[in-house]
């Protein structure tokens, strides 16, 4: 018996091909069109890929999971794994995933660049500033920010309301002591003190607005776009009244192509944008899956969270702005996460216990259903543990028939895309059908309240949703105001398909209660925060980053 080896042993030991090229070789991008960062990552030139825009569009895949538990799902592996798979069955497939944040890299969650043997490499260089692209979306956020306090130290013609500015500074860094600050301090040369707020870099617009721009014209003017606080009389003061978006997206115009890597299989990737999955919408950029769709007949792409917030996010938010026809979801799930719903507490994992496993099922059945209603066909990928027995893998297989869904039961962590291609062929079956278009949940002109309870009903089961007045006058307000046709983008606990995180399973007739709604008028879509929400983590006990180091000959070590 010998230890499996850890995520990183396996990314540090893979074969690469030099990226310009596979590029060459595999997508016919000639050597002009990228702009390399090394020999294993690359930039493809946006004249390049508005020249693809005549090409036919390939087929979307969605990967998304039932309700996150500690036990853990695997949707960026089940992603690698299955774009690998397809290209072991002969398809031309890439894949689509967002980049790392270094935050929870150095927190508790260490890499994102997938796990086993379906990775995305350079793993390392992925998760640690990867091409700089999180930096530059920083900068641009900061930029903005130091405009704001800069405007109102020479004068404030446009009268912000020191009390009223919106807009946060950000880090890409879990730092919980930046929650709270107070800046301008030390005297009459710094400014006019104020309270001040730091997000996580993944957290700022400037990365929703990033993710969702279709280019670098649309890019501008949603950055413009972005209210960042307000004067006495509550009037919204905008980035483009202090005429920051011009720079903003100066110093994006590198970041905003995408990023070609490949993965352990020396298939391409793109990894591009990566926004929080709850006060954000939680997936890559439009610009790479556009991208993706031009060069590849498959395109296999993940949503953050469980399919309540990730999928639902994707579809109502991403698809619906970028005219986006996914025609297959695949929901990963796990024995362990079922038997948790069903449950079980996470030391007792390890034994088997198909009763719970059937109890839990109740959550996977609830997504199941749940993605039906937007006409999307699913696929189940059970994403195998070694602690897995014969009987509960048995058991999800024939709860999911009974719901009319096939469960495949994969191992692409443990053999790479020799170990999803049942996977791969079931879904391209699944495929061979005509194209349904999908069905959003709601209209553009629903108003933004009936907007919360349509996916709170119809997605999380709940029997209403409830809010203070004063947030009920918020939603008419900015009714109002005319944002009421954007889409709603709902910041809940992943754990649970009600607010309450330790409700597992598939709760029902509870009731969402909204805190506070705030308008993205950048990334068009309006916040509402159930629950809470919070925008900078911090650190556990024992951060991940004490096991990072690096060795004499620069390899990184650690990361796990
Ligand atoms: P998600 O995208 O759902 O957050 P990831 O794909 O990033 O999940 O996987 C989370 C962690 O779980 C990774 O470290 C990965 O190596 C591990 N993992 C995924 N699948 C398996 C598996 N079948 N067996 C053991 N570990 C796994
Ligand atoms: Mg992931």
């Amino acid at each position: 018996h010998t230890t499996p080896k850890t995520d990183i042993e396996i990314a540090n030991a893979a074969s690469m091909e030099k990226i310009l090229p596979l590029a060459k070789e595999r997508l016919g991008i000639e050597e002009d069109n990228l702009e390399p960062f090394g020999h294993y990552k690359t930039k493809i030139s946006l004249d390049y890929i508005e020249r693809l825009a005549d090409r036919p569009d390939g087929k979307l895949i969605l990967v998304t999971a039932m309700s996150p538990t500690p036990a853990g799902e695997g949707k960026t592996t089940t992603t690698v794994g299955l774009g690998d798979a397809l290209n072991r069955i002969g398809k031309k497939a890439m894949i689509c995933l967002r980049e790392p944040s270094l935050g929870p890299c150095f927190g508790m969650k260490g890499g994102a660049a997938g796990g086993g043997y379906a990775q995305v490499v350079p793993m390392t260089d992925i998760n640690l500033h990867f091409t700089g692209d999180f930096h530059a979306i920083g900068v641009a956020n900061n930029l903005l920010a130091a405009m704001i306090d800069n405007h109102i130290y020479w004068g404030n013609e446009l009268g912000l309301d020191e009390r009223r500015i919106t807009w946060r500074r950000v880090v890409d860094m879990n730092d919980r002591a930046l929650r709270y600050i107070v800046n301008s301090m030390g005297g009459v040369s710094n400014g006019f003190p104020r309270e001040d707020h730091f997000d996580i870099t993944v957290a700022s617009e400037v990365m929703a607005i990033f993710c969702l721009a279709t280019d670098m014209k649309d890019l501008k003017k949603r950055l413009g776009n972005i209210i960042v606080g307000f004067t006495r009389d509550r009037k919204p003061i905008h980035a483009r009244d202090l005429d920051a978006h011009g720079a903003m997206a100066a110093v994006l115009k590198d970041a905003f192509q995408p990023n070609l890597v490949q993965t352990l299989e020396n298939n391409p990737a793109l990894v591009h944008g990566g926004p929080f999955a709850n006060i954000a919408h939680g997936c890559n950029s439009v610009l790479a899956t556009r991208t993706a769709l031009k060069l590849a007949d498959y395109v296999v792409t993940e949503a953050g969270f469980g399919a309540d917030l990730g999928a639902e996010k994707f579809l109502d938010i991403k698809c619906r702005k970028a005219d986006l026809n996914p025609e297959a979801a695949v929901v990963v799930a796990t024995v362990r996460a079922l038997k948790m719903h069903g449950g079980v507490a996470k030391q007792d994992l390890g034994r088997e216990d198909v009763a719970a496993v059937q109890m839990g099922s109740r959550n996977l059945t609830r997504h199941i259903d749940n993605l039906h209603k937007f006409d999307l066909p699913v696929v189940v990928a059970i994403n195998r543990f070694s602690t897995d027995t014969t009987a509960e893998i048995e058991a999800v297989q024939e709860i999911c028939a009974s719901h009319g869904v096939k469960a495949v039961l994969c191992d692409h962590w443990g053999k790479g895309s020799a170990g999803a291609e049942v996977l791969a062929r079931t879904v391209v079956s699944q495929l061979e059908k005509p194209a349904r278009p999908i069905s959003l949940l709601y209209e553009d002109e629903t108003p933004l309240w009936e907007k919360v309870k349509t996916v709170a009903t119809k997605i999380y089961a709940a029997d209403d949703i409830i809010a203070d007045q004063k947030v009920e006058n918020q939603f008419r307000e900015l009714q109002e105001q005319g944002f009421g046709h954007y889409p709603v983008c709902i910041a809940k606990t992943q754990y649970s398909f009600s607010t309450d995180p330790t409700l597992r399973g598939a709760p029902s007739h509870h009731v969402v209660p909204i805190r506070e709604v705030r308008v993205a008028a950048g990334a068009e879509f309006v916040v509402v925060i159930c629950g809470d929400i919070m925008t900078m983590p911090g650190l556990p006990r024992i951060p991940a980053a004490t096991q990072i180091d690096v060795t004499e000959n620069g390899q990184i070590i650690g990361l796990f």
